[in-house]
C-alpha cells in the first residue's frame, strides 16, 4: 500500500562535515543528497518505491546544541502544514537534545494519530561507517508503516540503532555507541532487527479526535540536581524574586532531601510565588515515591508535583509547556497528569 512520509532535515551530526578547523558542522540537505549517489539516484529511496517523500529543511541547518522552544515550535508547525497530506513525518535532528525535543514535540501534539520519529547518526552520512543510512531506513519503515504491512506508531518516537523509543522516555545515554538512547522505565515501542516487532501492547492508542497543537513554553524554569552540602539559598532568593515559575528539584532517590530548614524556606517561597516544583529522581531508573522516607517530608506541599518516573528531559519540556500553555490554577493538575505517556501509573 502507497504511503507518503515527510522528512525534515534540522542538521545534526546526520549531515555534518568537518570545517577548515577540522570541527564538524551541518552541511545542506542538497550536499547530503550530492553525496549519496544511491539517495541522489532514487536508488536508496527507490528501494523504497511504494513511498512518495517530500523533503524540506528547516533553516537554518544547527548542530542540536542550538535548539530553542521556538524552533520546536516551527518544527511542530511543519508537521501540522503536512499532517493531513501525509501518513508519517521523519524528523533528522542532532543526537545532543534529540530526548528534549523528542519529549518537547510530543506536549505540542494532543490527538496525534501518526508517526512522527526522530532519528539522527553517530558518525554522519559521509563516513564510510555511518550509522546514519540504518536509522534512517529504520525510521522510514515506522513513518511508512502501511508500505511495510506493520502496525502504525500513533506517538512522537525516536528511531535509534535497532530501538524505537517512546519519545518522552528516551534519554541520550552514549555519545559513542550506534545504540545512542534508551529507555530507562519503559520497554521498547518496537525493535528492528532481522525481523521487525512491534510491541502493540505498549503503544498509545490514537483516537479520532482533530489534531491539536499548543506550542508555548516557558523559559522561566531552573533545573536543580541537588548534592551533598547544596544550599537552596541562591535557589530561595531567585524564587523571591517573583520571577521564577517553576522548578525541576532532581532529587536524592526517591524523593529525598537534606534535613535543613532551608528546604522548609524554599517549599514556603515557592508556595507564595506559585513556582512549581516538580520532584524528581536524580537516579536513571525508577521513581520517586514522596512520603516514603522522612527525608522527603518537607515536599508535602501543594506546590509540589510528584514527578513519578518522568525523565529529566521529559520533566523539563513538560514544565515548560504547561507553564506556556495553561493559567497557574491548572498546571500543577496538568503537571500530575500523565499526557503522553510520560509517566507510568504506579499507584
Ligand atoms: N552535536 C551534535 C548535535 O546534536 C551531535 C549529534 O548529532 O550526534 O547536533
Amino acid at each position: 500500500m502507497k504511503s507518503k512520509v515527510f522528512i525534515l532535515y534540522t542538521g545534526g551530526t546526520f549531515g555534518m562535515k568537518s570545517n577548515t578547523n577540522q570541527e564538524l558542522e551541518p552541511s545542506s540537505w542538497e550536499e547530503i543528497i550530492d553525496y549519496l549517489p544511491a539517495i541522489k539516484n532514487q536508488t536508496f529511496f527507490h528501494y523504497f518505491s511504494e513511498i512518495d517523500f517530500t523533503f524540506e529543511t528547516l533553516e537554518p541547518v544547527i548542530d542540536s546544541s542550538d535548539i530553542t522552544p521556538e524552533a520546536w515550535g516551527r518544527i511542530a508547525l511543519k508537521v501540522e502544514q503536512n499532517y493531513l497530506d501525509h501518513d508519517g513525518f521523519i524528523i533528522i535532528h542532532g543526537t545532543d537534545t534529540l530526548a528534549y525535543s523528542a519529549s518537547a514535540l510530543s506536549f505540542i501534539f494532543e490527538n496525534l494519530s501518526k508517526p512522527i520519529v526522530l532519528t539522527g547518526a553517530q558518525l554522519p552520512i559521509f563516513h564510510p561507517r555511518t550509522d546514519g543510512i540504518v536509522n534512517l531506513s529504520n525510521a522510514i519503515y515506522i513513518a511508512g508503516y502501511q508500505s511495510f504491512g506493520i502496525d502504525r506508531i500513533p506517538e512522537v518516537c525516536i528511531c535509534f540503532n535497532d530501538d524505537v523509543l517512546r519519545g518522552n522516555r528516551a534519554v541520550k545515554t552514549s555519545t559513542n555507541d550506534f545504540e545512542g538512547f534508551s529507555s530507562p522505565n519503559y520497554e521498547n515501542l518496537a525493535n528492528l532487527e532481522q525481523h521487525i516487532s512491534i510491541n502493540k501492547h505498549l503503544i498509545y492508542q490514537a483516537n479520532n479526535k482533530a489534531l491539536i497543537l499548543k506550542n508555548k513554553f516557558s523559559d522561566r524554569v531552573v533545573n536543580v540536581t541537588i548534592f551533598p552540602g547544596y544550599s537552596p539559598k541562591p535557589l530561595i532568593e531567585l524564587v523571591r524574586t517573583g520571577k521564577l515559575e517553576g522548578i525541576v528539584l532532581k532529587t536524592f532517590g526517591a524523593g529525598n532531601l537534606p534535613n535543613t530548614p532551608q528546604w522548609a524556606e524554599l517549599v514556603n517561597a515557592c508556595e507564595r510565588y506559585n513556582t512549581i516544583i516538580l520532584a524528581t529522581t536524580q537516579c536513571p531508573n525508577g521513581q520517586i515515591e514522596l512520603g516514603q522516607y522522612a527525608s522527603s517530608n518537607v515536599l508535602n506541599n501543594r506546590i509540589v508535583v510528584d514527578g513519578k518516573d518522568i525523565t529529566s528531559e521529559a520533566a523539563l519540556t513538560k514544565l515548560m509547556w504547561v507553564i506556556g500553555n495553561f493559567e497557574v490554577g491548572l498546571r500543577c493538575e496538568m503537571l500530575s497528569k500523565n499526557l503522553r505517556g510520560e509517566i507510568s501509573s504506579l499507584k
